[in-house]
């Protein structure tokens, strides 16, 4: 069985989708309510393959909102909290949605492989992360030649460059994209320089200075809120490619030559028959789904019940490998422009 462990974006949309599921109790609570609230198993699924294997699966919602990234006690409690429930129902591979992934490692969480009476065995959980690089890079290789940017002679710039997922972007792109220069994004400079190193290139920039000078940009940072930025000062074409969870742009923003795409998002070849991504508000929630769930559902489908994407700047280009060549023989498609009519890019 593979697990998702999920959360609300806001506090707001966390009330909201209470009241929608009938919990008025817990949708009328402050924010001192929700983070008492313990982790919901919201719904189980069967799914087929687009090769025929059959798994099935839960959601699980941690009840966590960013608005508690802040209380470092909350947060933890409800991340381990949620992976005790994964465990407790028998869920072999589950994956961390979102800010959880975030939490687990930079709370370093796993110095609390004990809750309770539960001994949490990392080997069922994994960030899901790999899956989510390899779509994003696909996402880019696929989409830039529809908005007139030849990737390969392209300047990208990846705005959270040292995180899990950056990283790896950085990895594909410059070892397998090939593109023309990648432009470094992030606040700690030493990350930035230990990256530039492993790479051999790329140029550590600001974000107001990478912006004006990238083709492309792959948003994979760990931002709270979104962003909103200037874009007259953005080249003609650019495409965004935004994997943030939160999303990292304001999504006003977009015309005049600016592309943005809805990143680390894949769709499956039919629909699945659960609400889960209904509350995740995806345009076509009966098979859109974040990236790094589906990841879970490819390790299930593969029968590979290990902690594939684990701790931080492990992601290998095999790794990635592995997981695209899976995600496309099961009906997974990254999500590409212009969604909504369908129009996901195989
Ligand atoms: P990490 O914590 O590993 O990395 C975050 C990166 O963002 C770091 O490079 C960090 O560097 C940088 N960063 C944080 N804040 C800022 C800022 N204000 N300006 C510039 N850079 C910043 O995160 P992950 O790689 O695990 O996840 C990245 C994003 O992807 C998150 O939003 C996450 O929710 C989302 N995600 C999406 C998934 C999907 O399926 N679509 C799956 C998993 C994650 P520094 O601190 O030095 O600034």
């Amino acid at each position: 069985m593979f697990g998702l462990i999920g959360h609300s974006t806001s506090f707001k949309d966390a009330r909201r989708k209470a009241m929608e599921l009938g919990f008025d109790h817990i949708a009328e609570g402050d924010l001192d309510v929700w983070c008492t609230a313990p982790p919901q198993l919201v719904e189980h699924v069967n799914v087929v393959s687009a090769i025929g294997k059959k798994i099935e699966g839960a959601y699980i919602d941690s009840c966590f909102v960013p608005e508690m990234l802040s209380r470092f006690k909350t947060a933890r409690r409800k991340v381990l909290n949620a992976m005790e429930l994964a465990q407790k129902k028998g869920i072999n591979i589950t994956a961390l949605g979102g800010f959880t992934s975030i939490i687990f490692e930079n709370f370093n969480l796993l110095q609390n492989k004990q809750v309770r009476n539960t001994t949490l065995n990392w080997e069922r959980f994994t960030t899901g992360n790999t899956h989510t690089a390899w779509v994003i890079c696909r996402q880019l290789e696929k989409n830039a030649p529809l908005v007139g940017i030849d990737p390969k002679k392209s300047k990208v710039a990846v705005v959270g460059a040292t995180g899990d997922i950056g990283s790896a972007v950085c990895r594909w792109l410059s070892n397998r994209t090939g593109v023309a220069e990648i432009l470094l994004v992030a606040r700690q400079q030493q990350p930035l320089i230990d990256l530039q190193k492993e790479l051999q290139g790329g140029r550590i920039l600001s974000l107001e200075e990478a912006l004006p000078e990238a083709d492309i940009v792959v948003w994979v940072a760990s931002m709270p809120k979104n962003l909103e930025i200037d874009s007259s000062k953005l080249p003609n074409p650019c495409l965004m490619i935004d994997g943030g969870y939160p999303k990292n742009l304001d999504e006003r923003f977009s015309g005049n030559g600016l592309h943005v795409l809805k990143g680390g998002i894949v769709e499956f070849f039919e629909d699945i028959g659960w609400n889960m991504m209904q509350l995740a508000e995806m345009e076509r929630p009966q098979r859109e789904m974040f990236a790094c769930f589906a990841e879970a559902m490819i390790l299930e489908f593969e029968g590979c019940h290990t902690n594939f994407s684990w701790g931080r700047n492990n992601i290998t280009l095999e790794k990635m490998d592995f997981i695209g060549q899976a995600s496309l023989r099961h009906g997974f498609s990254a999500v590409g422009l212009n969604s909504n009519p369908p129009t996901a890019i195989v």
